[in-house]
C-alpha cells in the first residue's frame, strides 16, 4: 500500500509575480471588452482570445524556448491556469494542447513533430483534440479496437472514436490505437498517434449536447496513413503514455473551477448580509475550494519535480468535479429561480448553462467509478 504525496507547498515569489502579470493581461482584455466571462470557461473555443494570451507568453510556459515555450516552472503555470478560470477566461481553443498534448509531444515525440507542432501550439495557432474513448470503450481504455497497421513509411489507422471534443475546429488529434495483440498483459500492444484532421481517410460527425450545442463528435478513421514521425514514443508505449498524460488532465485547477464564476456571481448577489443558511453553504463550498486548490497546487510541485503523480491526480479529479457539481445545485437552492437558457436575465442564462453542463462534468476525464477503482488499487484495498 503507498500513501498519497500531497505536500503542502508555498508559491514562491516569482509565481506571485506571474499572478500580477496575468491579471494586468486579464484586466486589459475585460476593460476593452475583448471577451466576456464565460462561466464554463475552459470549453469555451476562442481562438482570438489564444493568440493574444500566447502573444503574452501564457501557452507552452514550461517548455524550452527552442519550440517556442517560456521556460518558466510548473507552479507559474499553475497560476496562471486558476487565474485564467477565476477569471472566466474563454481559453477552451488551446486548452488541451497546452495541458497535455504539448507536453506529451515534448516528452515523448520525434524531433520533427517538436518543431513542426510546439512552436504552433505556444503562438495560439494550432489546437488539440483527445482520441481515446471509443463507442465501446470509454473508461476502458486497453479495450480499444481502433487499428494502426504498419505500411512503408508509416502506419495507417482505421476504427472509430467517439466524445471526441472539437474534433471538428482542431488541428490534430492524439489517437490511441492498436498496433500489436494484448497478449499476456492487456496494456500491451497500444501506440498513441498524432493525426491531422486534414488527412484523408478521416469522417468527422458532430453530437448535440444537452444544452444542443456541438462541441464533442464521433470520429470515422478508414485507411487514414499516419507518418512514422508522428508516432508517439516506440510502438506499444501507448499506454505507458496515456497514464502519464492522465496525469496533467486531471490534476489540475481545471477540475473543480468549471463553473467558478457562478459560485463568485452567487458571493455577489447574495451581499454582505447573507442569511445563516447562505453563510454556512458559501464558507463551506470556500473551504472545498481552499482544500482542492492546496491539493492541486501540491501536485503542480510534484510535476515540477519531474514525478507522475496518477493516483492524487484521479483523487483531485474525482473530488474536484464532485464540488464543481454541487455548486449550481447549491446556488439553486440559496438564490431559487427558474433557469433557462432564453432568460434575458443574465444570472438565470448562466445558471441554465451551467447546470446543463455539470453532469458532464464527472464523466469527461475519467468517471468517479474508475477514479476510485484506481484509489483502492493504489490503497492495496483491490
Ligand atoms: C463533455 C465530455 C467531453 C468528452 N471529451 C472527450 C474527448 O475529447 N476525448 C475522449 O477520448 N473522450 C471524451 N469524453 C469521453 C469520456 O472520457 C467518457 O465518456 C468516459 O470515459 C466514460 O466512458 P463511456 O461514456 O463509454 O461510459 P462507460 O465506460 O460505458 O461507463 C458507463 C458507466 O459504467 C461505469 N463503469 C464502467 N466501467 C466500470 C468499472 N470497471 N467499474 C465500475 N464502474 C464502471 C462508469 O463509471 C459509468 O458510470 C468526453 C465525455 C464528456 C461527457
Amino acid at each position: 500500500m503507498r500513501a498519497f504525496r500531497f505536500e503542502s507547498l508555498t508559491l514562491p515569489p516569482e509565481a506571485d509575480a506571474m499572478r500580477r502579470k496575468v491579471r494586468v493581461f486579464l484586466e486589459d482584455e475585460r476593460a476593452n471588452r475583448r471577451y466576456a466571462a464565460h462561466r464554463t470557461s475552459w470549453s469555451t473555443f476562442d481562438p482570438e482570445f489564444s493568440r493574444r494570451a500566447a502573444k503574452a507568453g501564457f501557452i507552452g510556459m514550461t517548455w524550452p524556448r527552442q519550440y517556442g515555450g517560456g521556460e518558466y516552472s510548473n507552479l507559474e503555470r499553475f497560476v496562471v491556469t486558476e487565474e485564467m478560470l477565476a477569471a472566466g477566461a474563454p481559453g477552451g481553443a488551446h486548452w488541451i494542447a497546452d495541458r497535455q498534448s504539448g507536453p506529451q509531444i515534448l516528452k515523448h515525440g520525434s524531433e520533427r513533430a517538436k518543431e513542426l507542432i510546439l512552436p504552433r501550439i505556444a503562438s495560439g495557432e494550432c489546437y488539440f483534440g483527445i482520441g481515446m474513448s471509443e463507442p465501446d470503450s470509454g473508461s476502458d481504455l486497453a479495450a480499444a479496437r481502433t487499428r494502426a497497421d504498419r505500411v512503408e513509411d508509416g502506419w495507417v489507422i482505421n476504427g472509430a472514436k467517439i466524445w471526441t471534443s472539437n474534433a471538428h475546429r482542431v488541428h490534430y488529434l492524439i489517437v490511441l490505437a492498436r498496433t500489436g495483440p494484448p497478449g499476456q498483459d492487456r496494456h500491451a500492444g497500444l501506440s498513441q498517434f498524432i493525426v491531422d484532421t486534414t488527412s484523408k481517410g478521416i469522417e468527422i460527425r458532430p453530437i448535440m449536447n444537452l444544452s444542443g450545442g456541438h462541441e464533442f463528435n464521433e470520429v470515422f478513421f478508414k485507411d487514414c496513413f499516419v507518418p512514422d514521425d508522428m508516432m508517439i514514443g516506440k510502438p506499444g508505449e501507448g499506454w505507458t503514455h496515456v497514464t502519464g498524460e492522465l496525469a496533467f488532465e486531471r490534476a489540475g485547477p481545471d477540475r473543480f473551477m468549471s463553473d467558478i464564476r457562478l459560485l463568485v456571481e452567487l458571493i455577489n448577489k447574495v451581499g454582505h448580509e447573507p442569511n445563516e443558511r447562505q453563510a454556512v453553504e458559501i464558507g463551506r463550498l470556500a473551504v472545498h475550494f481552499a482544500t482542492l486548490r492546496r491539493m492541486s497546487s501540491s501536485i503542480a510541485g510534484l510535476l515540477e519535480q519531474g514525478g507522475t503523480p496518477v493516483t492524487e491526480a484521479a483523487l483531485v479529479k474525482d473530488v474536484g468535479t464532485a464540488f464543481e457539481r454541487e455548486v449550481p445545485e447549491i446556488v439553486r437552492k440559496l438564490l431559487p429561480m427558474e433557469a433557462s437558457l432564453d432568460d434575458e436575465d443574465e444570472y438565470s442564462q448562466g445558471l441554465a448553462h451551467v447546470l446543463l453542463h455539470a453532469p458532464s462534468f464527472t464523466i469527461r476525464g475519467g468517471t468517479p467509478e474508475i477514479l476510485r477503482g484506481m484509489i483502492a488499487r493504489s490503497l492495496g484495498l483491490r
